[in-house]
């Protein structure tokens, strides 16, 4: 891949990353703001489904995270935007629609198809 493709994937990733750790401290301070002690039981049964739904959320975020640091290290050692199945370049239309990325989309097609037919 070329240099100036990789300052591309670079910055976006590290943008993305900064957004989501921005975003993840909110959803914390959000989580532990004041607003215990319901008196009644519904407002404390929707408080509950709210916080389940922000630990969903920042799980889902946790993860996103953890695959733009690996992407990021990628970019680092010079193993980013080559398949991990294959070793062939993906293309640089995929990696712009999904930067993380690790696998071609033959080798992704490939994969799903097979989880398909396992059953998974
Ligand atoms: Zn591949």
């Amino acid at each position: 891949m070329k240099q100036k493709d990789l300052d591309y994937f670079k910055e976006l990733l590290t943008q993305r990353l900064n957004d989501l750790l921005a975003q993840a401290d909110n959803t914390v301070s959000g989580m532990t703001a004041p607003k215990e002690n319901f008196p009644d039981p519904t407002d404390r049964a929707s408080l509950e489904a709210d916080r389940n739904f922000m630990l969903r959320i920042r799980d889902r975020e946790h993860k996103l995270i953890k695959k733009i640091k690996k992407a990021l290290d990628r970019i680092e050692n010079g193993t980013f935007g080559i398949c991990e199945t294959c070793g062939e370049e993906i293309s640089l239309k995929r990696l712009k629609a999904r930067p993380v990325t690790t696998q071609c989309i033959e080798c992704k097609t490939k994969e799903e198809a097979q989880e398909r037919a396992l059953g998974l």
